[in-house]
C-alpha cells in the first residue's frame, strides 16, 4: 500500500532510482510472503535410534533477541529479510539502521508496528534505535542479544565479529564483496554487455553484489570493452526520481573520494581509463556526488583490483584459459557473488563446481547482482560467511535441541556401553 512512499524515501536518502527503490520495497513484500509460508515449515528431523524402544528427534526453538545492524545501501530490504524470518522463528528484533538512512527505517518500522498492532501481537516484538556505530556497539556487547546480524563493510565485521564471539553470542555477518564475471570466448556479448552494465553501473555501483571485475577471454576482451564503454557513455545520470534516469548519485562525499582514490591508484598500477572517470552535474547539484560510471582496463589483478571500492568502478582483465580465470575470480579476500557468461555447458558446470568459484552466489549468464529472496543470500571469506533470506537460512535464527525419548521400559545405553549398578 505504501510502496511508492517508502520508495521515495529510499531515493531521497540513498539516491536509488525509482525502479530500484520500488524493487527494494517489493523485496520486503516478498520476504513477508515467504516468511508466512515458512512459519509452517520450520521442520525438525526424526532419526532412527540405535536403541530399541527409543525415538530420536530434533526440535527447533526461538533463539532470543535478534539485533540487526544494517548498511545504508539496502535501508529497508536487509532489515525485512532479517525481521520477517526472525519473527516467524519466534524472536523479537532490535534494529540499528544505517545513520545515513534513518527516515526509511522509521517509516518501514512504523508500517511493521501497525501490522503488529492489527494482528494483536505484542508491541515489543520489534524496536528500532537510530544512531551511529556507538548505538550498534551497545547491541554488539549486550548479553541479551542472542544473534547479532550485521550487514556492512568488512571493516565493521572485523570489529563486531570478535566482540560477539567473545561473549559466546551468535553473529551473522554480511560484509563486503568484490564480485567478478568471467566472460568466455563463447559468450553472447550482447546479453553479457547488458548483464554487466546493470550489475556494474546500476545502483551507482553501490550494491554489495555490484560487479567490480570483468575477467574476459583474450579473444573477446577488446570487443566487450568497446561495447561496455559505448553503453557507459549513453547512461542517463541524474535525479534518481526523474523518469529515464539509470544512475543516481553516490551516497556522499566520502564515497566520491573513495572512487577518486581508487582511480588514481589504478592509474599508477598500469590501468587505462576507457570510460567515465569524472564528476557530473557539479554545478547543478554541488552537494550531490554524481559520477559517470568508469571502466579501467588492467593487464593484471593488481592490489587496487582486490579491494572493494563502493562506487561504479569496473576493472576489465584478460585471461587465456578457464583455470586462470577461476583463479583470478577467487584470488580476492571477498567471496560474495560471481558469474560466468558462456555458451559452453562444460565451462558453466566447472565454474559452478567445487573447483570453480569460491563465492556464496555463483551465476550463469546473468550478472552478479539482483538476487531473489527465495535463495539463501551471503558469501564466504571476508564477506563473513552469513546467510540470510530464503532456503534454510532460518536455522541461524533458532536453536536446535536433540531429543531422545525412551518408551522401552529398559535402559539400554548407546554404543553398547554396559553400566550396571
Ligand atoms: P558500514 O560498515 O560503514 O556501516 C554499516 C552499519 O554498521 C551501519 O549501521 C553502521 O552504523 C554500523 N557500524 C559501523 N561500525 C560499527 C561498529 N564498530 N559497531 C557496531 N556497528 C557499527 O557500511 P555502509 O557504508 O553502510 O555499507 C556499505 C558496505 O556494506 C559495503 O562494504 C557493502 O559491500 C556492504 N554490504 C554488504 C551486504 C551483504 O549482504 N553482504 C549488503 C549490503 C551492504
Amino acid at each position: 500500500m505504501h510502496q511508492d512512499d517508502l520508495a521515495t524515501l529510499i531515493s531521497l536518502e540513498v539516491g536509488k532510482i525509482t525502479s530500484e527503490a520500488r524493487g527494494e520495497v517489493q523485496e520486503m513484500v516478498d520476504i513477508c510472503d515467504f516468511a508466512v509460508g515458512l512459519s509452517r515449515q520450520l521442520y525438525g528431523r526424526t532419526m532412527t535410534s540405535e536403541r530399541p524402544g527409543h525415538r530420536l528427534m530434533e526440535t527447533w526453538h526461538p533463539l532470543g533477541v535478534v539485533g540487526v545492524i544494517s548498511a545504508f545501501n539496502f535501508p529497508a530490504a536487509v532489515w525485512s529479510w532479517n525481521t520477517a524470518i526472525a519473527l516467524v522463528c519466534g524472536d523479537p528484533v532490535i534494529w540499528k539502521p544505517s545513520e545515513l538512512a534513518p527516515l526509511t527505517a522509521l517509516a518501514g518500522h512504523a508500517l511493521l508496528a501497525r501490522a503488529v498492532t492489527e494482528a494483536g501481537a505484542p508491541a515489543d516484538l520489534s524496536r528500532v534505535v537510530v544512531g551511529g556505530p556507538e548505538v550498534g556497539e551497545a547491541l554488539v556487547g549486550h548479553h541479551g542479544v542472542a544473534l547479532l546480524s550485521a550487514t556492512g563493510s568488512t571493516r565493521m565485521g572485523r570489529a563486531v565479529g570478535p566482540l560477539v564471539a567473545n561473549r559466546f553470542g551468535r553473529s551473522l555477518l554480511e560484509l563486503g564483496g568484490n564480485n567478478a564475471a568471467v566472460v568466455s570466448g563463447s559468450a553472447d556479448l550482447d546479453l553479457t554487455t547488458r548483464g554487466v552494465v546493470f550489475s556494474a553501473a546500476g545502483t551507482a555501483g553501490q550494491r554489495c553484489t555490484s560487479m567490480r571485475r570483468v575477467i574476459a577471454h583474450r579473444s573477446v576482451v577488446d570487443d566487450l570493452t568497446e561495447r561496455l564503454a559505448s553503453a557507459y557513455a549513453r547512461l542517463p545520470i541524474g535525479n534518481p526520481m526523474a523518469g529515464g534516469t539509470l544512475v543516481g548519485p553516490l551516497v556522499n562525499r566520502a564515497a566520491h573520494e573513495g572512487m577518486e582514490r581508487a582511480l588514481e591508484q589504478a592509474a599508477t598500477e598500469g590501468g587505462k581509463l576507457v570510460a567515465g572517470g569524472g564528476r557530473e552535474l557539479e554545478e547543478a547539484a554541488p552537494d550531490a556526488f554524481y559520477v559517470r560510471p568508469s571502466i579501467v582496463r588492467m593487464d593484471e589483478q593488481s592490489p587496487v583490483v582486490t579491494q572493494e571500492t563502493f562506487a561504479p568502478l569496473l576493472y576489465v582483465l584478460p585471461y587465456d584459459d578457464l583455470d586462470e580465470a577461476i583463479a583470478l575470480n577467487n584470488a580476492v579476500p571477498q567471496g560474495l557473488s560471481s558469474s560466468v557468461f558462456t555458451a559452453d555447458q562444460a565451462e558453466a558446470e566447472r565454474f559452478l563446481s567445487a573447483e570453480g568459484s569460491d563465492c556464496g552466489i555463483v551465476n550463469v549468464n546473468i550478472g552478479t547482482s539482483g538476487a531473489e529472496i527465495g535463495g539463501a543470500f551471503g558469501g564466504e571469506k571476508e564477506t563473513g560467511g552469513g546467510r540470510e533470506s530464503g532456503s534454510d537460512a532460518w536455522r541461524s535464527y533458532m536453536r536446535r535441541a536433540t531429543n531422545t525419548i525412551n518408551y522401552s521400559g529398559e535402559l539400554p545405553l548407546a554404543q553398547g556401553v554396559s553400566f550396571t549398578v
